[in-house]
């Protein structure tokens, strides 16, 4: 045996190994499925306790816990819960750093349901929300006041894909006392290191990349050695956890996940420049691309780009034009989420619902996903979608 352990190697040498031993498994790979509510204690002096390694369905089980201890892991976190769902995590997140009376800062790209559990949830509780431009920088600080408990970041931000300069945000918060929680379901921690930059919990819609395959929801939340007892205390509270065969799935997709962000990266990349070359397109919204606003901060922070990224039609393309290239699309299917195995396109304007910047982007707007489909095939399905596209005008 060598004494090396997992953490003296690669991140993808690490995902391979993370949260299993096969040992304890009856000798198999992989963490078997446990179903449970009731733990049974020895003795009443166990009981009365506490005196086991699980002590409730609720309190966890070896596939929650081998799930969690991965997920610390990979993403150099004190520690780790799950949700039945990423708009879980958000919350769960949320309700660990607010109090009635507190006062929330909110990027104005931030992911829609986020939104609509401030106003819906938060706005119930007594906590106000502030949005503010994603892009402002070290300027955050401009916004906090005596109350502001938690700043909440997204980089890149939902559909727009504005790039926050997390590190000079994380340490305005920090000078000020306040907790910063990231959405960072984009760049998971493979490709942006969440608490290395900053930030006291780091979410991720695990149903995109971990799951990888559009079958499973999920939710992850991180915290940092300070916010960690906070997290899982709020998480015990409320025990909203995952199913365990989600849990089975998310560790199973977590083995590959390296490999598929990888490879979300090289197609996303090149279907990127492909696009920004067709004389439909006025621009493309990809971090790693140079018209990306907070471009710059993408190169300076991130180690890689996903599989998901906007682009803008010239102006003289119209919604009819929109609708007659997706209703007829060969391969790309048109619905929300994305981080599966399948290429995916949809129409979306921030415009609705933006309220301290203005989203005025040019011509109409497309998010797209690139999946593993041949890419051949896919630049033929975007360039007959085009020619449907300019039928319309
Ligand atoms: C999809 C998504 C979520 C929510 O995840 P669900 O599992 O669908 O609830 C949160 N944040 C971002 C950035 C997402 O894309």
């Amino acid at each position: 045996m060598s004494n090396r352990s997992t953490s003296d190697f690669n991140i993808s040498t690490q995902i391979t190994q993370l949260g299993r031993d096969a040992s304890k498994q009856a000798g198999f790979v992989n963490v078997p499925v446990y179903r449970g509510s009731t733990v049974i204690f020895p003795t009443v002096n166990d009981l009365e306790h506490n005196r086991a390694e699980f002590n409730y369905g609720t309190m966890g089980t070896p596939t929650i816990a081998s799930l969690e201890n991965a997920w610390s892991a990979l993403a150099g976190a004190a520690g780790t819960v799950l949700s039945p769902s990423g708009l879980g995590a958000i919350a769960l997140s949320l309700l660990t750093t607010l109090k009635a009376g507190d006062h929330l800062l909110m990027p104005d790209s931030v992911y829609r349901p986020t939104r609509n559990f401030c106003a819906g949830m938060l706005t119930k509780m007594g906590i106000e929300t502030t949005y503010y431009n994603p892009l402002i920088g070290a300027e955050i600080e401009s916004l906090f006041r005596p109350n502001t408990t938690t700043l909440f970041l997204e980089s890149p931000g939902s559909q727009s894909f504005e790039i926050q300069d997390v590190p000079a945000m994380t340490r305005a918060a920090k000078k000020h006392n306040i907790a910063t929680i990231i959405d960072n379901t984009w760049a998971t921690p493979i490709f942006f290191r969440a608490h290395e930059h900053g930030c006291d919990l780091s979410l991720e819609a695990g149903t995109k990349y971990l799951g990888g395959h559009s079958d499973l929801l999920m939710g992850v939340v991180s915290a940092n050695e300070s916010w960690w007892p906070k997290l899982r205390q709020t998480y015990d509270l409320m025990a909203m956890l995952p199913g365990a065969e989600d849990c089975f799935l998310a560790l199973r997709g977590l083995r590959t996940m390296h490999l598929r962000l990888k490879e979300a990266e090289k197609r996303g990349l090149e279907m990127a420049h492909w696009l920004s070359e067709r004389p439909e397109v006025m621009k493309v919204l990809h971090p790693a691309l140079p018209e990306c606003p907070g471009h710059e901060l993408w190169k300076r922070d991130f180690t890689g780009s996903s599989g998901l990224f906007s682009f803008v039609l010239k102006p003289e393309f119209t919604k009819a034009g929109v609708a007659n290239m997706l209703d007829h699309m060969g391969i790309f299917g048109m619905g929300y989420s994305w981080g599966g195995f399948e290429s995916l396109m949809i129409p979306f304007n921030c415009a609705d619902y933006r309220t301290a910047t203005t989203w005025q982007p040019g011509g109409l707007t497309l998010r797209i996903q690139i999946g593993l489909e041949d890419m051949d095939d896919l630049k033929t399905d975007l360039a007959e979608g085009f020619a449907r596209l300019r039928a319309v005008v």
